[in-house]
């Protein structure tokens, strides 16, 4: 699986439009215990499907990933808000047999959102990204921030 970062927001858009306007299943050919096996895979998956799978149970499908690449230290830079779609379709488990988003804010672990609850944490980013605009325009503008309150010297 590819990693997507510093991506343009071209891609970004192609990549969401893919999504939301899937094709067609194409069929693909899975080793499940040694047994060839024909599975769907949705037009958005990218997994290679190439291990040798335990059990059904264990079949995922997963687009490319997405990441913003945020400046750190010395120059260095973090992969942040990291987003997939994924689905195991043979898992018996609400949370993971539809597609899904997952999502590693920090490089931790991967919450397991519907559209909608994904949704909402978008605004929330892009509300977000006002805010920092905001603090940068502090220094910008020559304003000078508000002053400490309950602060006596
Ligand atoms: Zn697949």
């Amino acid at each position: 699986m590819s990693t997507i970062s510093n991506v343009s927001a071209e891609k970004v858009r192609a990549i969401l439009a893919d999504a939301s306007t899937p094709g067609p299943n194409r069929q693909v050919t899975i080793s499940v215990r040694g047994q060839q096996v024909t599975v769907d895979c949705p037009p958005w998956c990218t997994h290679p499907h190439d291990e040798t799978y335990r059990t059904l149970d264990d079949v995922s499908h997963h687009s490319d990933e997405i990441s913003l690449t945020t400046p750190s230290y010395r120059g260095a830079t973090e992969q942040a808000l990291t987003a997939r779609l994924s689905v195991w379709p043979f898992a018996d488990d609400p949370e993971t047999d539809h597609p899904f988003i997952a999502f590693d804010a920090v490089g931790d672990e991967y919450a397991q959102l519907t559209p909608a609850a994904f949704t909402a944490f978008a605004d929330q980013v892009i509300a977000h990204g006002y805010a920092l605009r905001a603090l940068a325009a502090v220094i910008t503008s020559g304003a000078t921030p508000a002053p400490r309150s309950g602060v006596e010297l």
